[in-house]
């Protein structure tokens, strides 16, 4: 929207609210903005429909809604569709994974302890390697992210089991057949795994709203 600014205000008290409220209309008064009693798409008042957009009730005019779905949608089906810098996305992404990966390997190797919070930064790092990249952010960079996250961590601690069995001198499957170091190398494998799936569930949200997917959401909102 050009000429609208949307604002959430997210107390319980209802009282602080009003408060809350009565001093942002008076700082947006202030500032020369009114409340939206115009159409957000044109700015214009003598408005002839409702939406309901993330709780906000906006006045507006469909043929400024119509045209604002065409536009959008128009965009999702040429430039969203667009394959440039993909590749590059992809390799940044794996590069910005990488990087998310080394705070969790360096509290592994010194305390050996996982961290939920810090395997959260290899989602969220790899997603923003793939933005870096400047390729379309479609729906499916989730499953991009979800694949890069789910063979890194536990990518590494097999690598790490792997160039012990290769200090030693010994194949990985006897290095393995060695009952502490079995039962050591299944639960560092399950906790990766396990700490990826974790990381992944709650990073989601904040990575899918940036993409396209949410936008076709929003758009399908709009439509009535
Ligand atoms: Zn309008």
């Amino acid at each position: 929207m050009d000429n609208a600014f949307l604002s959430q205000a997210n107390f319980k008290n209802i009282e602080k609210v009003n408060l809350f409220l009565d001093q942002l209309t008076s700082t947006f008064e202030a500032q020369g903005l009114k409340s939206l009693d115009y159409c957000p798409y044109c700015g214009l008042k003598e408005t002839d429909g409702t939406r309901n957009v993330k709780g906000a009730v906006l006045h507006v005019h469909e043929a400024c809604v119509d045209a604002f779905i065409n536009k959008v949608s128009t965009h999702l089906e040429t430039e969203g569709k667009s394959k440039e810098h993909l590749i590059q996305s992809i390799v940044l992404a794996m590069v910005g994974g990488v990087i998310g990966l080394i705070p969790s390997i360096i509290l592994l190797v010194f305390t050996g302890i996982y961290s939920a919070w810090l395997f959260m930064l290899i989602p969220l790092a790899a997603f923003y390697g793939f933005k870096k990249g400047g390729a379309q952010k479609g729906s499916y960079v989730m499953i991009l992210i979800a694949i890069i996250s789910l063979i890194l961590a536990p990518g590494f601690m097999f690598y790490v089991y792997y160039s012990d069995a290769m200090y030693y001198n010994v194949l990985f499957s006897d290095y393995l057949a060695v009952d502490g170091i079995r039962a050591a190398f299944i639960k560092d494998m399950t906790f990766s795994v396990l700490f990826t799936l974790i990381s992944l569930g709650v990073s989601w949200k904040q990575i899918y709203k940036q993409t396209l997917g949410q936008i076709k959401k929003d758009i399908e909102a709009l439509k009535k």
